[in-house]
Formats: structure tokens, C-alpha cells, sequence
């Protein structure tokens, strides 16, 4: 279960978001502190999920509904190629604990994973 985060705040509209994709269970907006010319938070407005796996289990298709918004993204802003990322855990760098994927693409040829 996510607790009360930054991002329950996001889907509420408390903290306002450059809102760049949207569907009835997925929201997409810059990440504020970017590590990639192209760098994009796509979240599930549910906030009931604190990682991945927790909604591959419960709802795998807003799960696929999540990538299908990263790769149409990553289209948009880039060349259509990314890298996707879930922390999962604090010690795997996880700070936000509502499920998000972290979309990377742009130019990554001289960047490590993660
Ligand atoms: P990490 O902070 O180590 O990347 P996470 O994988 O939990 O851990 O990612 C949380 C992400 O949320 C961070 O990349 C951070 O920059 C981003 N973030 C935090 N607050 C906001 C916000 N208000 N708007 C956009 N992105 C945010």
C-alpha cells in the first residue's frame, strides 16, 4: 500500500504538473530533477500501489497501459528508443513509494543504468 506521497498529491491536482499524457488510470509529467535529456515519470493515479511488482499482481493492465504511455512518449520526445526504470525498494533507490516508471531517453550512450 503507498502511503500519503508527493505524488497522491500530483493525481489530486495539489501539486500541479505539467501534465504531459493522461488516461482514465495513468498520469505522465517531468521528472523535477532530471538525469536524462528526456526524462518522464509515468505514474497510476491509483494510489494503492508502492512498487511494481504490487501492480503487475493486482492490475497487470494498467501496468501495460504504463508502458504503452512510456513508448508513446519516448516517440514524442525523442527518438522513440528509452530506458525504463522501476526502483523497488529504498536500498534500490526507491524514495517515492506510489509505483512510477522512470522513462529515460534522449542521448544515454554515456550514462550506467540506473
Ligand atoms: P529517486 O529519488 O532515487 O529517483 P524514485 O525512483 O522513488 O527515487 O524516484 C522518485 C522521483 O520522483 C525522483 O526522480 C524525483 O526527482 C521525482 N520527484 C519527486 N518529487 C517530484 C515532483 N514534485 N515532480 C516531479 N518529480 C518529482
Amino acid at each position: 500500500m503507498a502511503a500519503d506521497t508527493v505524488f497522491a498529491k500530483i493525481v489530486s491536482g495539489e501539486i500541479p504538473v505539467e501534465i504531459l499524457a493522461e488516461t482514465d488510470r495513468v498520469l505522465a509529467f517531468p521528472d523535477i530533477s532530471p538525469q536524462a535529456p528526456v526524462h518522464i515519470l509515468v505514474i497510476p493515479k491509483s494510489t494503492a500501489y508502492a512498487n511494481v511488482a504490487e501492480l503487475a499482481a493486482a492490475e497487470p493492465e494498467t501496468l501495460a497501459e504504463m508502458v504503452a504511455v512510456a513508448r508513446s512518449l519516448a516517440e514524442e520526445h525523442a527518438n522513440g528508443e528509452y530506458r525504463l526504470i522501476f526502483n523497488s525498494g529504498a536500498t534500490a533507490g526507491q524514495t517515492v513509494f506510489h509505483v512510477h516508471a522512470h522513462v529515460l531517453a534522449g542521448d544515454l550512450e554515456e550514462r550506467s543504468l540506473g
